[in-house]
């Protein structure tokens, strides 16, 4: 399962929803922006309810 995950930096509030829900795979960054640290580092049910839990739609994942 190949995954292209990406933050919009410009739409990222930083509230660290995504990051709680999908640890392995998101992180916070100095910036208060979320950052993906390791594409995907969850199982694809928890990325996808990371995706969801995004009130910006800052998450973007391309098969
Ligand atoms: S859930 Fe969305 S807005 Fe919140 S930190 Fe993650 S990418 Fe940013």
């Amino acid at each position: 399962m190949a995954k292209n995950i990406k933050i919009d930096p410009d739409k990222c509030i930083g509230c660290a929803s995504c990051t709680a829900v999908a640890s392995g795979t998101f992180e916070m960054g100095d910036d208060d922006k979320a950052h993906v640290i390791d594409p995907p580092g969850d199982d694809e049910a928890t990325i996808q309810m990371a995706v969801d839990c995004c009130a910006t739609q800052a998450i973007e994942i391309e098969e």
